[in-house]
Parts: C-alpha cells; structure tokens; sequence
C-alpha cells in the first residue's frame, strides 16, 4: 500500500492533506453563528489512513443542543411563513455552495472518513443532486380535497411542518448524509438541528459553514459531539416533536424508547440490514458475479447500509459465482484514498476496524467457513482491512451470516430450492435490501411478492435511483426517504372542514 503524503500524488498537482485540515478552527452552527462548544470541549479527528490526528472539532453536549434547539425555535415560524417556492430557492442556494465547494468537501471527507476522494465527489453530487431534487418537488407538496355530502360545504387537507426537526446521520457517507438528509424537513418549512456521527463530523461542520452564508439563521443548525450525550439531549428534548435517525438498529430501538419518555413524537429510522443477493441457476452467473461485488460496495469498505453482505447461490452454480466473485474481490485496489487509482480504502475508524476484525477472526476460526479471498489484516498503519469472502458449503448459520458486519465481509451459502432461499433471506430480524438475479420472469415476480424487504433489485444492485423510496421493513427501519415520501414525513396534515 502506498503511504505517499501531502502533494506527492502524480498527475494531480498538490493534493489537499492534512495541514489543510488541521490548521482550520472547526465550529458548529447555532443560530447563525459559527461557535465552539459551550464547555470549550473537543474530540479528536483521526486520519484512518495513517490513525494520526489531524484536527479538533467542538464536543457540543446539552448545553449546545438547548442553545441550537432555542435556535430553532425561533427561526421556524418565519421560515414555514415563507413561500415554499422561495424556501425552494434556499436549498437550490444551498446546493450552488456545495457544488461550488465540492472539491473541498470531498477532500475532507477522504481524509476523515477513508473512502478514495473519486467515491466522496460522487457523495458530493449525489447530495448536491438530492438537495436539487426535492428543491424541485416545491409544488407537490399538495393536500387533498374531500367530497362532502353537504354541498355547502368541503372538505380539504393542510400539511403543516412539526416546527424543529432532530435529524442525527452516521458515519458512512458524511457529507452525502448531512446534507441530502435536511432537504426535505426544511422544504416543508421545518428548522433543522443536524447532529453527524463523532467519528466523521468535519464536512457537516464545513457544511454548516457554507449554510451560514446561504440559510437564515437558526433555520439549520449543525451541533457535533457524543451521540449518547448530544444525540440523546435532542431526542429527548421537549420541544424537538419530530426525530429522523440513520444509523445502527440499536441505537435506533433506544431512540425510540428514550424519545418516548420525553414525548409523543414522530420516530423515523434508516437503520442496518443484512442483505441478501439471491443467484438462481438460470441467471446470468458473469453479471450476477459482477453485481454481488458493485452490491458490497467496497468503495465505501463496504460501509453502506444497503450492501448486499449474504450471497445465497443455487447449488448447481455455487462453486463457480463464489470463484467468479472472489477473483474479482481479488482485484480491488486497497490503498492511499488521495490516489486516483485506489478503489478502497481504510475503515472509518477504530471502532469499525476492532468490530470487524473481530468478525473476521471468529469466521476464520470457524470450521463451518471456508476463506475464499481476503482475511489477511494488512500491519499498520491505518485501518485497512481486505475485501474478504467466507463460503459456508454446508449452509448459511452463525453470526457471520446473521450479523451486520458493515465492512468488507461477504459471506456466501448454497441453497437447493426457490422456497428455500426465499427462507433463508427473509430468516433474519431486518429487511432493508434485497437482490435477486434470475431470468425467468415468473421467479422474479414471485421474489417480489415474497420477500420481506423494503426495497429489491432484481437483475442489479447497489443503485438508488432519484425519487425511488428507500427505506426498511422489520428492525431495518420505518419511513421511507429519497423520494417524495420523505418530503410528506415531514408534514403533519391538518384537516379542514368548511361550511360556506
Ligand atoms: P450509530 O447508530 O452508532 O450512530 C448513528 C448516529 O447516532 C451518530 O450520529 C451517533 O452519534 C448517534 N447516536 C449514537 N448513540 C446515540 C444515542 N444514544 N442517542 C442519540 N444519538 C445517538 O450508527 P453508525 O455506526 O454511525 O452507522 C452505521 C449504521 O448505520 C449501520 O447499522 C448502517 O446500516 C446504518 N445506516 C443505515 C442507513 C439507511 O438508510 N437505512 C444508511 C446509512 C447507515
């Protein structure tokens, strides 16, 4: 692996790197004001290329999430008061500052996150593209008209905004989450207190930055620190009615209850899965091989929600897409993120490496796996960890295949029948993805009537396709987001009934 350091990258001129960086004084947004914590705290920033720190940024606790959450307040009945045509125009504003700023964000993200810098400048225009989508979706944001018995009179349907919107992301895409995640509460006329993961907080606060010239103050709001103190103080505060979670399933089942205790609120959760990418022996076994690995999403290190990490194969071709796959794992380029070459990078952080590692330490001492590719933790530095593929012959058993690893383990099994893998996938307590690769129509329609997941590719994987909802069922999650269903969760409808 490479270890090249700041402006050494050929062909590139001088690449962005750590001083940079470390030389900024990061803060967060509350009220329009860029700011340290209240209590003067940090947390560390670490590079998981080379687990250097390279920056500080505030550890905002209650104190900061009042001080954001007052903020909030404040601005909300002015921002819903404005025209959502022109609150559109903000977020089209928004969006310019972040293209235009795009180079920078993708930098961050690479050296703080790990992913290669040519996967974080496709986060930056997906996120750019996702705040330009619902900024589009202004004038669908309708109610409904009620016919009455009554002629005199009529019935119709108002969708008014909850007020302050907690809406707390994970680390795996940061920037991408941060801001395509806060278009929708806030074309619906919600104020936003943004909270990212500790692990990978530098492009909210970048974002944040770039939101101060462009959002009216108080209206979005960036507050960085703990989870389970920051995280927690805006779930349960009093006057946060509606929570948006991404992250693990457990966290989100906490939230859940701890945002209970407060209040009645609304609770929507993008939470983990273990997906599964079903082969039938009729598929195309080159394009299903090809479609398993893009379907991991190892350009992220395999750190995406959606990766279809269980490979059920039928018997009859088992041997030979688990080979097709494990060549091509094979030949990702793990290395140097700022490389324009590399196609994976380290994991995001310590936690991930050790959480991980220890999955792969437990199949590698497991008689029932056979280690296909991968498995060997490259020395230090850095937490760089192989595309690895487990293939348990004698079927799909133990936590490997009933754990979300989010990392870069595949685990593949046979299965001898349609009902039988149909089992097998819809076995575990989550359902986000699903895939399957099959030509015969009939066993493609069938999987989609039968398989308990929130959303299915059949013959593909990996893509989210603008305005398609995205969202899981069973501890996957509950709400739909990406598409116009999002924009409604942020709506609560009012009816009118009025005589005249
Ligand atoms: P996590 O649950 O550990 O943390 C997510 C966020 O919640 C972070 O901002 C964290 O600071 C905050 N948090 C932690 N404890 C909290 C608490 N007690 N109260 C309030 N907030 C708290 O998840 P992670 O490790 O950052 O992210 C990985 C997980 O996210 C995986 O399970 C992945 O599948 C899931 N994910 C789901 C989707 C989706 O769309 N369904 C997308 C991305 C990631």
């Amino acid at each position: 692996m490479s270890t090249r350091t700041r402006g050494e990258a050929s062909g590139t001129g001088t690449i962005p790197g750590v001083d940079e960086i470390a030389d900024r004084h990061w803060r967060m947004l509350i009220g329009g004001e860029l700011t340290d914590a209240a209590s003067g705290a940090t947390l560390d920033v670490v590079n998981p290329a080379d687990t250097s720190t390279i920056a500080r940024f505030p550890q905002g606790d209650a104190a900061d999430v009042d001080a954001a959450v007052d903020a909030a307040r404040a601005a909300a009945p002015g921002w819903a008061a404005m025209s959502i045509t022109d609150r559109a125009r903000v977020l089209g504003d928004f969006a310019d500052a972040i293209e235009a700023n795009g180079e920078e964000l993708a930098w961050i993200d690479t050296m703080d996150y790990g992913s290669p810098v040519t996967m974080m400048r496709n986060d930056v225009r997906i996120a750019v593209g996702q705040l330009r989508y619902f900024a589009g979706l202004a004038l669908q944001l309708r109610g409904e008209t009620i016919p009455m018995a009554d002629r005199n009179a009529m019935d119709f349907t108002l969708r008014d905004p909850f007020g302050v919107v907690g809406r707390i992301v994970p680390f795996n895409h940061p920037l991408m989450f941060a801001a395509a995640r806060i278009a929708a509460p806030l074309l619906a006329g919600n104020s936003v207190v943004l909270k990212p993961a500790e692990a990978t907080s530098l492009s909210a606060l970048r974002l944040g930055e770039l939101a101060a010239a462009v959002v009216p103050d108080g209206v979005l709001n960036v507050v960085t620190g703990l989870g389970g103190v920051a995280g927690d103080r805006l779930v349960t505060h009093p006057d946060v009615p509606r929570i948006a979670f991404t992250g693990s399933d457990v966290v989100g089942r906490g939230i859940q209850a701890r945002a209970a205790s407060a209040a009645v609120k609304k609770v929507t959760l993008e939470l983990g899965g273990k997906n599964p990418l079903i082969v039938f022996a009729d598929a195309d076994l080159d394009e299903a091989a090809d479609s398993a690995v893009r379907g991991m999403n190892f350009t992220w290190q395999g750190q995406s929600c959606g990766s279809t990490s269980r490979l059920l194969v039928h018997r009859s071709v088992y041997d030979r897409v688990v080979g097709e796959v494990g060549r091509r794992m094979d030949r990702i380029r793990m290395g140097d993120p700022r490389l324009p070459d590399t196609e994976m990078g380290p994991l995001a952080s310590a936690n991930q490496y050790r959480k991980v590692t220890g999955y792969i330490r437990a199949g590698l001492a497991d008689p029932a796996l056979e280690l296909i590719t991968g498995g060997k933790i490259p020395d230090g530095p850095g937490f760089f960890v192989p595309p690895t593929l487990f293939s348990a012959p004698s079927g799909a058993t133990g936590p490997l295949f009933s754990e979300e690893i989010f990392g870069p383990v595949l685990v593949a099994a046979p299965f001898d029948s349609y009902d039988e893998a149909i089992a097998q996938a819809n076995a575990l307590p989550y359902g986000l993805t699903a895939a399957v690769w099959t030509t015969s129509l009939r066993t493609a329609m069938a999987a989609a009537r039968d398989l308990r997941t929130g959303y299915l590719w059949v013959n593909s994987s990996a893509a989210h396709l603008p305005g398609t909802a995205f969202g899981g069922v069973k501890n996957s999650g509950v709400g739909r987001e990406e598409g116009i269903e999002e924009l409604l969760e942020y709506t609560q409808p009012k009816n009118v009934y009025l005589r005249f």
